[in-house]
């Protein structure tokens, strides 16, 4: 069982109706990794920082069992850097600054020792930096599962197009989702977006849930109900990085499992917005995933005779 993912390793500065940060760590891969690896899921990173990377966001990556010998450290770059604002509902955000930095350049490589992996996670990217990684794998992988947001598809849509049609699922939200599509009925949407290429289809829909589509199949995970919602960033990376490694941890990519994977999926991502950034996830102890999926059985779980 492997995962490897490629992403954003970051920094974020954040503003909730709770609070502010300076830049901190963030990045989509950096929650991806986070999540899949806590499953007890070999799990690598294709990146790219700057020479003003913290070594100490480094040994916490490190300290999570994460591999480190795809990311590239350019000493004279800067890293990328993102800087988000989040309305009252917590549902909605603005994007105050995204810096490519060392990002502009990146020419992913895929360490000899990853050429093999099981699950590739392909997480919010250039849509080309993720090809290229695709293409690097000696063997197909099990499952290719690709993530984008509206800024790529307004950037580059032709580029993520023809990487779109490699892969097996797409995780994306609702917004995106009508963006991508032209539907506005998310059933509809899913339908169009899997003649792009993808054969499942999951939306995204924040504090909504997330819907699971394959063929004519359909399933439906809530979210949690939270009492305290912090910071919602990393709350969709964490989802992807949940689910691909409940994938990668079961070696077994059916409908069925597929629904447990979103329910993995969904307990992580409830523990990343208790608190900033990726505080809440490093935190994150085996017994209170265990106690979040419990929530969840029982939330979800009634008998009804028809
Ligand atoms: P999420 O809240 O799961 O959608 O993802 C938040 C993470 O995405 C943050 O940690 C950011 O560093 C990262 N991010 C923001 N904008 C981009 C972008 N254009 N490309 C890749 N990653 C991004």
């Amino acid at each position: 069982m492997s995962l490897l993912t490629v992403g954003t390793v970051a920094f974020d500065k954040l503003e909730t109706p709770f609070g502010k940060t300076d830049k901190i760590l963030g990045g989509a891969a950096t929650f991806i990794s986070m999540a899949s690896s806590l499953l007890g899921v070999k799990t690598g990173i294709v990146s790219v920082v700057g020479g003003d990377f913290p070594e100490e966001y480094i040994d916490l990556l490190k300290s999570k069992n994460i591999d480190l010998s795809g990311l590239e450290i350019i000493p004279n770059g800067k890293t990328f850097f993102w800087e988000g604002k989040y309305h009252n509902d917590l549902n909605s955000r603005d994007t105050l600054a995204t810096e490519l930095n060392v990002l502009e350049n990146f020419e992913p490589k895929v360490p000899e020792q990853w050429k093999d992996c099981k699950v590739l996670m392909l997480g919010n990217l250039h849509p080309l930096v993720q090809k290229s990684v695709l293409e690097q794998i000696d063997i197909r992988p099990e499952l290719v599962v690709l993530d984008t947001m509206n800024f790529w598809m307004d950037h580059t849509w032709d580029e993520l197009m023809t990487v779109i049609k490699e892969v097996d699922v797409l995780s994306i939200n609702d917004e995106e989702a009508r963006q991508m599509s032209g539907e506005y009925s998310l059933q509809k949407a899913a339908k169009k977006i899997m003649t792009m290429g993808p054969k499942t289809v999951i939306i995204k829909k924040g504090e909504h849930g997330a819907l699971l589509f394959q063929d004519e199949r359909v399933f439906f995970a809530p979210a949690l109900p939270l009492e305290d919602v912090f910071d919602p960033t990393g709350a969709g990376d964490t989802f992807a990085g949940g689910f691909s490694g409940y994938l990668a941890s079961t070696e077994d990519y059916s409908f069925e499992n597929m629904k447990r994977a979103i329910i993995y999926g969904s307990a992580l991502a409830s523990v990343t917005v208790e608190k900033f950034g990726t505080d809440s996830l490093n935190e994150l102890t085996k017994e209170r995933l265990d106690e979040r999926l419990k929530r969840f059985q029982d939330l979800i779980s009634f008998e009804m005779k028809l």
